[in-house]
């Protein structure tokens, strides 16, 4: 079906996610969009397992941004969080590299109950949804076993967790492994959702551990070659907002730069989104495949992510439009 150019609001879409800048983008387009519109694909390759527990940072990040409960300043975790449970445990001398709320740990208690009766994560993951209230979809990238690893210069490798709550990004990295159940496969729905998809929509997330880890996935690089794929970049100005991305690029041997963060996934990208801030960078850009758009993409507040989703939207309907017999 054609749609029109002017109409956003009807469009399916689907948008990969990472933690804190995919939260941000995906709180926009989950106050755009009409409920049922919006389905969230969230990177797993971060979750571990600490004090027995099922922690998933990624996924808990998209659903309390979408939940209206993350905390806004930290950009993880709840608002109005405690900290009693977090603080016994270093009276006990426990490992507290890892911060855990109250109500954050109330929810990996039951998660991790959960799972052990047999549910899987995403079935999981539609409960906690369902009583929050949630609007749009949240699926874990899969419910098997996945891992991501960072190497690092001296050939050692760390958990990711490790690497950037433990050791606060510090190591030198030369690269990334992805461990995974030999019969791994996309979280159920996860392959139909971006079939249905009248746009794909790849978050500000880091590349390298939050996107790649979902690109891995059997079958989801082969129905993105289908679709209309969208990027934002998470790094503007040579910067990543928070995190590790741009030292990542840097430590790869490539330039911490948008424009390498379109070169990253130009395999299957119909559009890319760059910040008004590098419009330098792009002012001589020819590439003829991937069309791209400069905007403010920094998201301060919940303002800014619904303008940044609503631009978002128009830009993949103009993308849509331009196809249209
Ligand atoms: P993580 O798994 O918690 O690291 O979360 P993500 O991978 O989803 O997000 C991390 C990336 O989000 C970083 O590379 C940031 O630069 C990017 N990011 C965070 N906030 C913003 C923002 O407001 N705008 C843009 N363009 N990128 C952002």
């Amino acid at each position: 079906m054609t749609r029109s150019p002017d109409n956003y609001l009807s469009l399916q879409v689907a948008a990969l996610a990472g933690g804190v800048g995919g939260a941000k983008l995906a709180r926009g387009l989950d106050r755009v969009l009409p409920p049922g519109n919006l389905t969230l694909i969230v990177n797993t390759g971060d979750d571990f397992e600490h004090f027995g527990l099922r922690v998933s940072p990624d996924l808990d990040s998209v659903c309390y941004a979408l939940a209206g409960l993350a905390d806004p300043v930290r950009g993880w975790g709840r608002a109005d969080e405690t900290w009693n449970c977090f603080s016994g445990l270093g009276e006990l001398g426990a490992p507290t590299w890892f911060q855990l709320g109250d109500k954050d740990l109330a929810l990996h208690l039951e998660r991790t109950r959960l799972l052990q009766e047999g549910l899987s994560l995403s079935e999981v993951t539609r409960h906690f949804c369902e009583r929050w209230g949630v609007r749009s979809r949240v699926l874990p990238m899969c419910d098997g076993q996945f891992r991501t690893q960072v190497r690092i210069t001296d050939g050692s490798l760390l958990d990711f967790q490790e690497y950037f709550v433990r050791e606060r990004c510090e190591p030198v990295i030369s690269g990334f492994v992805f461990s995974r159940a030999e019969d791994i496969a996309p979280a159920p729905g996860v392959l139909s959702a971006l079939e249905e998809a009248d746009l794909v929509v790849l978050c500000p997330s880091n590349p390298w551990v939050s996107i790649d880890p979902i690109l891995q996935l059997p079958g989801i690089l082969e129905v993105l070659r289908k679709k209309t794929v969208i990027a934002v970049s998470p790094i503007i100005q040579g910067k990543s907002v928070k995190g590790p991305a741009a030292k990542m690029f840097a430590e790869m041997g490539i330039p911490p730069t948008s424009l390498s963060v379109l070169a990253h996934y130009s395999a299957f990208l119909e559009g890319f989104v760059y910040d008004l801030l590098d419009r330098d960078l792009f002012q001589n850009y020819e590439g003829e495949r991937i069309i791209i758009r400069g905007l403010n993409t920094l998201m301060q507040n919940d303002e800014d992510k619904t303008r940044l989703a609503i631009e978002m939207l128009r830009f993949g309907q103009d993308l849509i439009a331009r196809k249209a017999p």
